[in-house]
């Protein structure tokens, strides 16, 4: 009797432990529903904004989300490193921020169904890109264009492409019987033409690299102290790069970069501008630098996309105190400074410049209002200068410009009327002449994308 009475307690017991785990699980469910759901709306409603504010158009290399391929996994929303640009909406993918996707491609990397693809452009909104094969080769055979020059931005993807690009020249040097000067001639030395010489030299090959300014690119321009994000690079010779967190300071970076040159007796001839270049016999290239005329198999172009920075345009742009970078925020203290552009870089100045110690007084000076001023820069950067902002360390200027340059004040008209500030340093970053028409009269191909796919090499 004692045994039956044991026997029914232990089954009601495990009949109330299903009915208990069965409820937890259901509540469980329910609530993961309900969060979702919740996100799904917050997104959807963001999208809206976004729509209406006219930043639905991405500016750069962007996710194509197949919906009938997604099915909500959410892995390619935690893999993007700048943060909610995609969510789920109705569970599936979505591009929220597109005017913030800078291309760094780990979505596409992440999804396990193929239901991305990295495209330029838009049906509405299309953009210049030169035409280059998945090995970086133009429509012009044994020239190539790798880095940012290709329309993929960050250091990660320049190292990759440059390695690669020079690989596959490499491969097809044996194709070319004339003799040259150099196998491979590499125009620009920041990340991708410093990989595609690291490359060059791995392979024994005859090369030449030059950049008409210095070495390291736009990494050496970057502000003191920058701190610069950066997953694992992989260089020829040296192999793996690796950062902790991802995270380097410009300098440490750099040191990085002149470690890996000296080790492996790397010349870079620097202050060496590229002018032109010519195919001869229909096979090898005949490039003319402002320090000489030299004759190679194969030509790289890794020029980037910041030689030339775009200009106001106004008188007295020439001035000493007007600069396009901001390398060493620490020159100019108790000093009234003026920054003109929205984008990371000039966000990014505004915080180094406004720092309490350097006693400057800070204007920002945008075209847009507080809603869209900054619809380039990343959602750290928007935070940190709206938190200087409200501590008045800078004081914005919203749908500004600048009028007129004079040597110890500016004039910006400032929403209709103008406002006279005084100054002693003006820095523009409104952006970069891409150097399409050079390229163009060089014979290389730029089409307009509309967001066609293509075949790309991204880490
Ligand atoms: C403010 C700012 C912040 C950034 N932050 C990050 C970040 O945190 N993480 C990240 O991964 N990326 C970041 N980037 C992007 C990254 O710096 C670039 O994508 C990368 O450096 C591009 O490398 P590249 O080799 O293609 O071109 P570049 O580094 O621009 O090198 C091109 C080189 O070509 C040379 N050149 C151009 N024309 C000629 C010519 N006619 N003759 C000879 N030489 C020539 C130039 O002088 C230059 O040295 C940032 C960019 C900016 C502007």
């Amino acid at each position: 009797m004692q045994g039956l009475s044991h026997q029914i307690s232990l089954e009601l017991l495990s009949d109330y432990a299903g009915t208990f785990g069965f409820l937890l699980m259901t509540g469980i469910a329910v609530v993961s529903i309900m969060i979702k759901n919740k996100r799904s709306k917050k997104a959807v409603l963001t999208l809206e904004t976004n729509q209406s504010n006219n930043l639905h158009e991405p500016v750069s290399l962007h996710p194509e989300i197949n919906a009938a391929l997604c099915v909500g996994c959410g892995s390619c929303v935690k893999a993007c490193p700048e943060g909610k640009i995609l969510q789920l909406v109705n569970n599936k993918s979505s591009l929220v921020y597109p005017t913030k996707c800078v291309g760094h491609g780990a979505c596409e990397q992440t999804c396990p169904l193929g239901a991305i693809d990295l495209v330029f452009g838009t049906k509405t909104r299309g953009m210049e890109i030169p035409r280059i094969s998945p090995d970086f080769e133009t429509n012009i055979a044994g020239l190539y264009i790798a880095g940012e020059l290709g329309g993929m931005g960050l250091i990660r993807n320049a190292v990759k492409q440059g390695r690669l690009a020079s690989y596959h020249a490499i491969s097809k040097l044996k194709n070319v019987k004339h003799a040259t000067d150099v196998d491979i001639f590499i125009v620009g030395a920041g990340s991708a033409g410093f990989s595609a010489a690291l490359a060059a030299k791995e392979n024994n090959c005859r090369y030449k690299i030059i950049d008409q300014n210095t070495f390291g690119g736009t990494i050496y321009n970057f502000p003191r102290q920058k701190i610069v994000t950066s997953h694992p690079l992989e260089f020829p010779i040296a192999g793996q790069v690796k950062f902790k967190s991802n995270i380097v300071q410009k300098e440490k970076l750099l040191d990085v970069f002149t470690q890996i040159k000296d080790e492996n007796n790397l010349i870079i001839n620097e202050k060496e501008n590229f002018l032109s270049l010519k195919k001869l016999n229909n096979q090898i290239f005949s490039v003319e630098t402002s320090k000489g005329t030299y004759t190679a198999k194969k030509v790289i172009l890794c020029m980037g996309v910041r030689g030339t920075p775009r200009r106001l345009g106004l008188a007295n742009e020439d001035l000493p105190k007007v600069a396009y970078n901001l390398i060493d925020p620490s020159e100019y203290q108790n000093s009234s400074v003026a920054i003109v552009g929205g984008g990371n870089a000039g966000l990014e100045a505004a915080q180094y410049l406004s720092k309490s110690d350097l006693k400057n007084k800070v204007h920002l000076i945008v075209r847009g209002g507080p809603e869209n001023a900054f619809i380039k820069a990343n959602e750290r950067n928007q935070k940190l200068v709206f938190e200087l902002e409200k501590k008045k360390q800078i004081t914005i200027h919203y749908n500004s410009c600048v009028k007129v340059i004079e040597k110890d004040f500016i004039l910006i008209d400032k929403a209709g009327g103008d406002l006279k500030l005084a100054n002693h340093a003006l820095f523009i970053f409104a952006g970069a002449e891409v150097p399409f028409k050079f390229l163009m009269s060089l014979g290389v191909t730029i089409d307009k994308a509309h967001g066609e796919k293509r075949k790309l090499s991204i880490a």
